[in-house]
């Protein structure tokens, strides 16, 4: 598959954010595009959150409310350092395409140690971290509405706040079951399900291995994708910035 979209413009958005506020570092390379993470740290007191976009290469909305979110300056508004993996899959993104250059859907790798460069990257990435909460982007190609998921074994959540705040920017998907799950009917999956459940699973997403080793809440925006990039990239902010007043709390 050709190319749709230019990498080095998610390269220079990223280098033009102020310097003295995130520190943008190269992990490595992968099938010849630079890997970039970026860190931002307040107080080493302070929890820290984990962003991630662009997994699946043929989600740009995903990338787009990453990016839109660092280049807002909103992040200043709360006490949190910042761990934020901006776009995990250059080569799908690139081409549109959900999967990476060995065809693999890099969110499904993180159970065992696999030969999957992307995902043996970011394992490597967060190991040993603590996140307050990790909040994962993406987009659903057939989806009506914007769902949420929300991994977190007890009270208290905040998946319906979240839904909440987003339905003032896009419309939220209200199907009782989305993409095979069972959802709350508002827009919200909710897996409080038991350790024993999820390990059960034979392809790891990238959530289950954060849950395991980063966090105890997870995170999950889904916007429909048949809406303006503007508008999904708003609707993941607003995802973010709610998350933030719910969970992080205190303002500066
Ligand atoms: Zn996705």
């Amino acid at each position: 598959m050709g190319r749709v979209r230019d990498y080095s413009e998610i390269v220079q958005r990223l280098r033009a954010l102020p310097r003295r506020e995130w520190h943008l570092q190269q992990a490595g390379k992968i099938w010849g595009y630079p890997f970039f993470y970026l860190r931002r740290r307040m107080d080493g007191h302070a929890p820290t959150i984990l962003l991630t976009a662009g997994i699946h290469g043929e989600e740009p909305g995903s990338v787009e409310g990453a990016l839109r979110w660092l280049e807002s300056g909103e992040w200043a508004k709360w006490e949190v350092n910042w761990f934020v993996l901006p776009c995990i899959n250059p080569y799908g993104w690139e081409r549109n395409q959900r999967r990476n250059a060995q065809r693999r859907d890099i969110n499904r790798q993180f159970r065992n140690v696999s030969d999957c460069p992307e995902a043996e990257l970011v394992k490597r990435l967060v190991k040993d971290r603590r996140f307050l909460f990790t909040l994962d982007l993406h987009e659903d190609v057939d989806a009506t509405g914007y769902y949420l998921y929300e991994l977190r074994q007890e009270p208290p959540f905040v998946g319906e706040r979240i839904v909440k705040a987003v339905s003032r920017v896009i419309p939220i998907n209200h199907e009782k079951v989305i993409d095979g799950s069972q959802t709350t009917g508002l827009g919200l999956i909710r897996r409080a399900s038991s350790v024993e459940t999820l390990k059960r699973r034979r392809r790891w997403p990238m959530a289950y291995h954060l849950f395991f080793n980063c966090t105890g809440h997870i995170l999950g925006s889904e916007t429909p994708i048949h809406f303006p990039l503007e508008q999904r990239a708003t609707a993941h902010r607003a995802a973010l910035r709610t998350a933030l007043q719910a969970i992080a709390g205190r303002r500066r």
